[in-house]
């Protein structure tokens, strides 16, 4: 990397001239809007930490290639977000490549629906260090780089199961819910440097590799499946947001396109 990517950007397109890090987006929801921040013409950093195909397939550097092969802007950042050093690399990386970040959508996620009395620790840890303490890192690193730019749009994938008490508990659903605190909170503190903090998620299962693998969707019905893409659209509608638009709200896919 020799220092900010002097391109032109596309013209037209609502995110011409954006810079989009995507959390986890090797596979699954990050990939697909990953593609569509490109597709809105934003240069996109693609972040999650499989650099080779593995157990589950997906990799950065693939997604950043179809981005690059359909004319758009990409750069793979290796990034485990929960580690601190991994994430200020990975975001220092993408501001010396593209001169600055604009929108972060926080994606990067585990699922663990298991009962909280056959929760292993270690699993209960995972959820919350990836799903909750990986959305504050990430966070945290981008928000110096938001204000530099005078505004921008934070974007946390969350789930409808923080609303689905009737249905219990489990580590997912609670360190979901702890990321809706912290980004309502968040879009009150941010409101000052034109800052739009939002949540997004699902309207109904989308089956991921990722959700695939957790052997979760088997029972799935057919009606309550939706396809990536309309994450990908929601997610392209928030990015485009700063603090004069939708702020301090929790979205879900298809519901905020109506
Ligand atoms: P997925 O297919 O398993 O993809 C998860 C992504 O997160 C991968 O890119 C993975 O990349 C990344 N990731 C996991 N741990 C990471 C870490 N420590 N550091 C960096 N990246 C990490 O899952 P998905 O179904 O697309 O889910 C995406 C998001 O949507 C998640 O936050 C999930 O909770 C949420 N969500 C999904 C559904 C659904 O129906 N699928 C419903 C509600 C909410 P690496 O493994 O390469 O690091």
């Amino acid at each position: 990397m020799t220092g900010p990517v002097q391109g032109k950007p596309p013209e037209g397109k609502p995110l011409a001239g954006k810079v989009a890090f995507v959390a986890g987006a090797s596979r699954g929801i990050g990939r697909t809007v990953a593609l569509a921040l490109a597709e809105a013409g934003a240069s996109v950093a693609v972040a999650a930490r499989s650099e080779q195909e593995g157990r589950v397939p997906g990799t950065i550097h693939a997604v950043a290639q179809r981005i690059t092969d359909a004319g758009g802007r990409a750069l793979a950042v290796p990034c485990d977000v929960t580690a601190e050093e991994s994430v200020e690399a990975a975001v220092a990386g993408t501001v010396k490549e593209f001169g600055g970040i604009d929108v972060l959508i926080a994606n990067a996620g585990v699922l663990w629906l298991g009962p909280v009395e056959s929760t292993p620790l270690k699993r209960w840890q995972l959820c919350l260090d990836v799903n909750l303490t990986g959305v504050f890192l990430v966070t945290r690193a981008v928000i110096p780089h938001l204000r530099a730019r005078g505004g921008g749009s934070l974007v946390a994938v969350t789930t409808g199961g923080v609303g689905m008490t009737d249905r219990g508990a489990n580590a997912y659903w609670v360190s979901k819910a702890a990321v809706e605190r912290l980004y309502l909170g968040l879009a009150v503190d941010l409101r000052p440097d034109n800052i739009a903090v939002n949540c997004l998620a699902p309207s109904r299962v989308v089956l991921t590799e990722g959700w695939a693998a957790s052997g979760a969707g088997r029972e799935i019905p057919p009606e309550a499946v939706e396809p990536p893409e309309a994450m990908a659209a929601a997610a392209v509608l928030l990015a485009r947001q700063d603090a004069s638009g939708i702020t301090g709200t929790v979205q879900r896919s298809e519901s905020i396109r109506r």
